[in-house]
């Protein structure tokens, strides 16, 4: 038995097991069971990717640039320019154009579309109208889809909003990450929380009932006190514009400034496990839903569609400079490189760097995270695997509780280290060893 499942009784050394980067040593063992693509088979085998039965079809759409770079963001790769930014549009509706020419994803009803980045608000009124018409000029989108546009409030005027809205996105998703105004720009955003709800409250004038606003806030950032967290950033949430709201714990890419002032003024796991139980029961009282382990929403406008069927098991289909998809029993990345994605999309080549097939039972993690996101946990859905002594020390250590009809409930606990919990399960289950 590996003792590596294993998570202490007792709570403190559980916490502190979990914290541990070695906490989920198996986390990424789907990843070690994969086999890269040869690179010289790229091509061939983007040519003959179809959808999969059953499946849901995402399109991602990927815009790598921002108009300056947040303090705590690993994901930044090119400034705003307006040469730049309208010759990625040209070579992003030819990408775009070239796969729908294909015709292997363009009758599947497309369920969702994520265009994200980067800051794709950062694209002019004009550039968001080609593109987002483009995906509806070319694929059959569902009635229903779910369209998300990816940005910044900053710089999204009114024009921009009207493109989104009149062209047919259904849903703005903003890395919001604060309303504290001090802390905000320390970390390099520019605008003010009044300026910030104001700007919510002028798009939802604008977009009514048929766009779902919603937002990233970030707990455990440095300078930011508990007490804030929750009284000028949750509760600010519920008396904003916003419909849906995802609430992260910080987590900050070693090498950026951040990071040190991380090691004198961030939070313990205990705190930021305790603020994200504090903020899901202040959110649940207040009639909000929980759609998963992190994300909330006000009403039916939001649905959390991207976020939950990305990590269990949809079809996704990207475009982009450093896009990334899943297809089938496939993971692929296109080309980060601005430079080489320009001259593969010139060559009208599918701009990927590399791809992964899957092992045989890599859907096992997609039914896990479907469990795990909606905080439940059933063993039975899962046989072949002895994970009793598993699932009852974890019950111990307060991860989860056992439901009357079988399978366990996560607890605000568990909540918090959803994505360890789950890189363990998987390994426990991938390698049919149980555990502890
Ligand atoms: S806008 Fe988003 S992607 Fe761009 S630097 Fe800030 S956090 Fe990173």
């Amino acid at each position: 038995m590996n003792d590596l499942f294993l998570l202490p009784e007792e709570r403190t050394a559980l916490l502190r097991r979990l914290s541990e980067k070695r906490a989920a040593p198996h986390g990424d063992m789907l990843s070690l069971l994969s086999q890269p693509t040869p690179p010289e088979a790229l091509q061939r085998v983007w040519a003959e990717t179809a959808p999969t039965e059953g499946q849901p079809l995402i399109l991602y759409v990927h815009v790598p640039f921002c108009i300056s770079r947040c303090a705590f963001c690993g994901f930044y790769a090119h400034r705003t320019d307006d040469a730049a930014l309208e010759a990625y549009t040209r070579r992003l509706l030819r990408e775009i154009e070239r796969e729908a020419g294909r015709g292997a994803f363009t009758e599947k009803p497309v369920d969702v579309v994520y265009f994200g980045g980067g800051t794709p608000t950062a694209l002019s009124a004009d550039q968001l109208r080609r593109v987002i018409g483009a995906i509806y000029r070319h694929f059959n989108v569902a009635p229903d889809v779910e369209f998300t546009v990816e940005g910044r409030i900053h710089g999204f005027d009114d024009e921009r909003v009207r493109a989104c809205l009149e062209s047919g996105a259904t849903r703005f998703s903003f890395g919001v990450q604060s309303f504290q105004t001090a802390l905000r720009r320390s970390l390099g955003r520019r605008d003010s929380r009044e300026e910030i709800l104001a700007r919510l409250e002028t798009i939802k004038a604008i977009c009514g009932d048929k766009v779902a606003l919603v937002a990233d806030l970030i707990y455990g950032l440095p300078g930011q006190t508990q007490e804030q967290w929750l009284e000028e950033n949750v509760k600010t949430v519920h008396a904003s514009a916003l419909d849906g709201v995802d609430l992260y714990s910080l987590k900050v890419f070693p090498g950026l400034p951040l990071a040190k002032r991380m090691e004198t003024e961030g939070w313990s796991e205990e705190e930021r496990a305790a603020r994200h139980a504090a903020a899901c029961d202040w959110l649940a009282a207040q009639g909000w839903r929980q759609l998963s382990c992190t994300h909330w929403g006000r009403n039916a406008l939001e649905r959390n569609r991207y976020n939950h069927w990305a990590k269990t098991g949809a079809d996704i289909v990207p475009f982009g400079c450093g896009a990334g998809g899943f297809v089938g029993d496939r993971s692929f990345m296109q080309t980060g490189d601005l430079a080489a994605w320009g001259r593969m999309v010139d060559a009208d080549e599918k701009p990927l760097a590399s791809a992964l097939l899957k092992p045989a039972n890599h859907r096992l993690r997609a039914r896990l995270a479907d469990q795990l996101e909606r905080g439940v946990f059933d063993p039975d859905d899962f046989p072949g695997a002895d994970l009793s002594p598993l699932l009852e020390n974890w019950e111990r250590a307060g991860v989860w509780v056992s439901l009357p009809d079988g399978g366990y409930r996560l607890t605000r606990l568990g909540e918090y280290y959803e994505t360890k919990l789950a890189a363990l399960l998987t390994g426990c289950l991938l390698s049919g060893m149980g555990g502890r």
